[in-house]
């Protein structure tokens, strides 16, 4: 290969590697007499589930095809590492590819994501799963071509996971699971450091997307069919701000008037064809009035807003380096109700916290109580390598924490219920999204608010906002109508 010729410029370097690759692939499957095929796996949040919609669209383009099936030429395992278990279900899955790749000429095993982050985690798999071709983080994700391509052409497992992203390359392609809704990335990373928390450590420092940047995509993406996008960041509050790393410690710069989230949200509701906006996730401590006021006014952004406290005790949120107060997080939610009363506020709660006593989890209780959710994500503290919380005593004995857990289901079960039937008898507008898995007589879509509705029709409504009356309320989603 002629080096002189690679572009440095991204994506330029990146979209050269396709070729070159698309060359390799092509000669393979001559080979094989077939189109080779790849299988993506993804573990994780939204973030990932997003970069899976990127690694898809690269592998579509050098020519290979997609399956559902870990039987492939191409597995790429997308990885999450927010709990301890997650770790130990990839190396359980990889002894599974391993016997695959056992009978499969040529297989090339991938691994990507917030896992490969891990020092420790690189060195087990150079140490013990030989047989993984390609390794890389959540840095470089659009390098996937270059990577395919340095290994197809040396044969040997390439490894290169990035501290940092020097890069946030976006212009590639991608294959989103729906035509008519996406995920759009407008900032990398988290500067909060809650002491239970892996991601600052896999996911790196804050960074912002430029705003012109955002809004092209945008365009780019309603020009290809999207009604509806949803703006992804670990901390959506803090997309703008700027910050100096130079020192080792993070210093918010503010003479920098950049664009700020209100902002970026009224930009990106004054593109013509958009309807839906939604964005996650906000982090409680920097929610706006700003904020609040341009969601209660701009008839684009859904009434949804994911809102996690994680706990009701002021004690824990100290020790979890939250920075809000149970009263804080109370008079926020009672200002966001009184600008928006029929707004969905869903949550995530954590049970198990090292040193929670009976009392700090009924104050979590009562939160529960107070607020009426209308979905809340519950888990149970997971002990993460290296945060701080990993090292802190008072680890809570398990059979109190499964207590307390299934004493919190049951709450947050019976409110729910309670707060999703304000909707029954109304009309809603409802996006299309699927012919129901149940019955394909019904199709599935989802109001404003995320509230799950079916209701009869047929394929040809997916993608359409319609409007349908919410008749009967089934616990966590709806039997509906739909208004001719
Ligand atoms: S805000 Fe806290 S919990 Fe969320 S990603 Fe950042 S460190 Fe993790």
């Amino acid at each position: 290969m002629d080096e002189k010729k690679i572009p440095s410029m991204e994506p330029d370097r990146q979209y050269y590697f396709m070729n070159c690759c698309k060359e390799l692939i092509l000669q393979r499957s001559r080979e094989a007499g077939r189109t080779l095929t790849y299988n993506v796996q993804t573990f994780g949040c939204q973030m990932n589930a997003h970069d899976s919609e990127k690694l898809k669209g690269i592998l579509d383009e050098i020519g290979y095809e997609e399956t559902e099936s870990e039987n492939a030429d191409f597995v790429i395992c997308n990885t999450c590492t927010v709990r301890e278990n997650a770790n130990q279900k990839l190396y359980g899955h990889l002894g599974h590819i391993k016997n695959i790749k056992s009978k499969r000429k040529n297989m090339i095993v991938c691994l990507c994501g917030c896992m490969m982050q891990e020092p420790h985690v690189i060195k087990t798999i150079k140490e013990k799963y030989r047989y993984v071709d390609i390794v890389f983080g959540t840095h470089n994700i659009y390098k996937l071509a270059e990577l395919i391509y340095r290994y197809l052409s040396s044969g040997n497992m390439v490894v290169e996971v990035l501290e940092k992203s020097d890069n946030a390359v976006e212009a590639l392609p991608q294959k989103r699971k729906y035509r008519f809704k996406s995920g759009v990335n407008i900032m990398y990373g988290c500067n909060n450091f809650c002491t239970y928390c892996i991601v600052p450590y896999v996911r790196g420092r804050e960074k912002s997307r430029e705003p012109q940047e955002i809004l092209d995509e945008i365009r780019c993406k309603i020009a290809s069919g999207v009604k509806e996008v949803m703006l992804l960041g670990q901390n959506v509050n803090s997309y703008g701000k700027k910050f100096d790393y130079s020192d080792g410690k993070i210093a918010e710069l503010t003479e920098n008037q950049n664009v700020r989230f209100p902002e970026l949200l009224n930009q990106v509701c004054k593109i013509d064809g958009l309807e839906r906006v939604r964005f996650m996730t906000s982090h409680p401590k920097d929610l706006s009035d700003e904020l609040i006021s341009t969601m209660a006014n701009n008839p684009k952004i859904c009434k949804h807003l994911h809102l996690p406290v994680q706990s009701g005790s002021t004690d824990i949120l100290q020790k979890m380096n939250r920075r809000y107060t149970k009263e804080q997080y109370l008079a926020l939610v009672d200002k966001i109700r009184e600008a928006m009363p029929d707004i969905s506020l869903t949550t995530d709660i954590m049970v198990g916290f090292p040193g929670e006593t009976e009392e700090d989890f009924m104050h979590t209780m009562d939160i529960v109580e107070r607020v009426g959710y209308d979905q809340v994500f519950t888990f149970i503290y997971s002990k993460r390598t290296n945060t701080p919380a990993a090292g802190m005593d008072n680890q809570v004995p398990e059979e109190i924490v499964k207590d307390r857990f299934s004493r919190l289901l049951e709450l947050v079960n019976k409110k729910s219920n309670e707060r999703i039937s304000r909707f029954s008898g109304m009309v809603k507008d409802v996006l299309v999204e699927e012919i129901n898995h149940q019955d394909q007589a019904y199709i599935t879509g989802r109001t404003e608010e995320n509230v799950t509705v079916h209701f009869p029709g047929d394929a040809n409504l997916i993608g359409q906002i319609v409007p349908v009356r919410l008749d009967s309320c089934m616990g966590f989603y709806y039997l509906g109508e739909m208004m001719r």
